[in-house]
């Protein structure tokens, strides 16, 4: 005990980070612990489940409050026929999963911190994009992964399927 007490001193910074490092993973990784005055997270990996509309083919979407309803990002209908050229071209179909757009710079990857233009989590399924330019071919990116998760229960975080290329590149025209 007494030596313990002697050491801390010295300990105290390692410790403190090991502290941080281990709030930071709790936060990162959406640790339910509860118990505490913190709050629980949103379900849907923090996001929450909420959606605006779903289209004919069963895509859940939301879109508010980021985009207008009369935006095309807004239209389900439209971002359902993107994500059945996809399905068709990767030869994978499954129901579609719930779509979020997030405002342009607020994705973050939670395995490396760096900011994304789309993301993709499984179980439950949520494709998030964000509002930029890059919208459309964050969703058809972001649907392969999803497919091939769905397949091969794998999907492919580094990108070696060719599907990444030749589903993702496929032209469409706007509504
Ligand atoms: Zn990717």
């Amino acid at each position: 005990m007494t030596i313990l007490l002697t050491a801390s001193a010295f300990r105290l910074p390692a410790l403190a980070g090991a502290l941080l490092t281990l709030l930071l993973l709790a936060a990162l990784g959406g640790c339910g612990g509860g118990g505490g005055a913190e709050p629980e997270p949103l379900p849907c990996h923090g996001y929450g489940c909420a959606y605006d509309v779903q289209g004919p083919a069963g895509m859940r979407l939301r879109y508010a409050p980021v985009v207008e309803s009369s935006d095309p990002r807004a239209n389900v209908v439209f971002l359902e026929q993107l994500y059945q050229m996809v399905e068709g071209c990767a030869g994978i179909q499954a129901p579609a999963p719930l779509v979020v757009i997030e405002k342009d710079g607020a994705l973050v990857s939670p395995l490396d911190g760096l900011p994304r233009k789309g993301l993709y989590y499984a179980d439950p399924d949520l494709v998030l994009i964000d509002d930029s330019a890059w919208t459309y071919w964050s969703l058809k990116h972001e649907t392969v992964h999803y497919l091939l998760h769905h397949a091969l229960g794998n999907s492919d975080p580094d990108h070696t399927s060719s599907l990444f290329v030749t589903c993702v590149e496929l032209p469409f025209a706007m509504p």
